[in-house]
C-alpha cells in the first residue's frame, strides 16, 4: 500500500511545487476535468444554470478521520466524491459539478496523491460529474481534501422535514459495521433510488444515513414524535448487532418516511420493480412521545456519531 508521506523530499509535493502540482492534478483528472471556462484554469469555472432546484453540498475526507493506512489512496479519493453524491441522492437530486480543495503537508507523496485524485476522477466520470476547479494550500502535519458539489432536483427536493405522526419509516440496504467491512469507502451512493423516491408523492421526507440510524432518525422526527422501531425489521449487515446497525455511522443508505395514508403495498411493489436487487425495509413508524408500542426498540441509549463531542 502506498504511504501518505514520502520518505524523502524527492517524490513529495514540495519537490514538485504548486504550479507543477496543479498541472499534474489536471493531467491525473483527465476527462473528469474539462478545460476553462467550463473547468480548471480560470478564476472561476463558468456553469450553465440549473433547470430545476439547485443543490449545493460540501464534505471533506481527512486523513486519520475518514480514512487510514488500511484504505488505499484510490478508495479514499473515490470516497470523497461518493459521500457528497450521497447527500445529493438524499435530496432526490442529480449531481452536476464539483470543486476540490486540498490542504496538505509538503511531505505528502506525489504517487499517493496521484492515486487519490485518480480515484476521485474515476468516481466523477462514473456519475458524469466534472471536477471544474479547486485549490491547493499547505497544511503542516495533515491531509484534508474537501469537495463541494452542486446538483439539481428535477422536480421537488426532498427535505428532512415533512413527516407526520404515524408515518412509516423505511431504510434501503443493510446497516452496521461499515468501518470493519470497508463499506465506508466501497459503497455506491443511492442516486437512482433517491431520484425515484423524490418522484413518489407519498415520500414525505428523506436523508442519508451517515452518523448512525438512531441519531439520524431524530432529524426526521415530527414535533412531539419519536421513532418506534421493530427490532427484527432493522436490516443488519452480516455479523452486525442491533446496536451496531443503529449506532455505527457511514452506512450511506437512504432513510425516508412514507405517508401513513398512502398505499403501502403498492409503494413496496413499485420499489421491487424499480430496484429488484436493492433491499428495502419498513422498520417502524413515528409515534407520539410517551406512546411507544409494545416491543418497540428503545433508542435513548444509542447516540450515533457525534462529530464534536469528546469521548
Ligand atoms: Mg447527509
Amino acid at each position: 500500500m502506498r504511504a501518505l508521506y514520502s520518505r524523502s523530499a524527492r517524490g513529495s509535493v514540495s519537490d514538485l511545487g504548486e504550479k507543477a502540482l496543479i498541472r499534474r492534478i489536471a493531467r491525473w483528472l483527465g476527462a473528469a476535468s474539462p478545460k476553462a471556462p467550463a473547468g480548471m484554469g480560470d478564476d472561476c469555472a463558468v456553469l450553465a444554470p440549473a433547470r430545476g432546484r439547485e443543490l449545493l453540498t460540501i464534505d471533506p475526507v481527512i486523513a486519520g478521520v475518514h480514512f487510514d493506512g488500511k484504505v488505499s489512496p484510490g478508495d479514499a479519493g473515490s470516497k470523497l466524491v461518493k459521500r457528497n453524491l450521497s447527500d445529493i441522492a438524499a435530496m432526490g437530486g442529480a449531481p452536476r459539478a464539483a470543486v476540490i480543495a486540498l490542504a496538505l503537508d509538503p511531505r505528502v507523496s506525489v504517487a499517493w496523491l496521484e492515486a487519490f485524485m485518480k480515484g476521485a476522477a474515476r468516481e466523477s466520470r462514473r456519475h458524469h460529474v466534472p471536477i471544474v476547479g479547486g485549490d491547493v494550500a499547505s497544511l503542516p502535519g495533515g491531509f484534508v481534501a474537501t469537495l463541494a458539489l452542486t446538483g439539481e432536483a428535477a422536480g421537488r427536493a426532498v427535505t428532512r422535514t415533512g413527516a407526520r405522526a404515524g408515518d412509516w419509516i423505511y431504510v434501503t440496504g443493510v446497516l452496521g459495521r461499515s468501518l470493519e467491512t470497508g463499506h465506508h469507502h466501497a459503497f455506491r451512493p443511492r442516486l437512482a433510488e433517491g431520484a425515484w423516491l423524490a418522484g413518489r408523492r407519498e415520500v414525505r421526507s428523506m436523508m442519508d444515513v451517515s452518523d448512525g440510524l438512531a441519531k439520524d432518525l431524530a432529524s426526521l422526527a415530527p414535533r412531539g414524535c419519536v421513532p418506534a422501531l421493530v427490532e427484527g425489521a432493522v436490516p443488519r449487515r452480516k455479523g452486525a448487532s442491533l446496536k451496531e446497525a443503529l449506532g455505527d455511522g457511514e452506512d450511506y443508505e437512504l432513510v425516508f418516511t412514507l405517508d401513513k395514508g398512502a398505499g403501502r403495498a403498492d409503494f413496496e411493489a413499485a420499489w421491487g420493480r424499480a430496484f429488484p436487487s436493492v433491499r428495502l425495509s419498513r422498520i417502524g413508524s413515528f409515534v407520539a412521545v410517551g406512546a411507544p408500542p409494545a416491543g418497540a426498540v428503545r433508542l435513548s441509549d444509542l447516540k450515533g456519531y457525534e462529530h464534536l463531542r469528546q469521548a
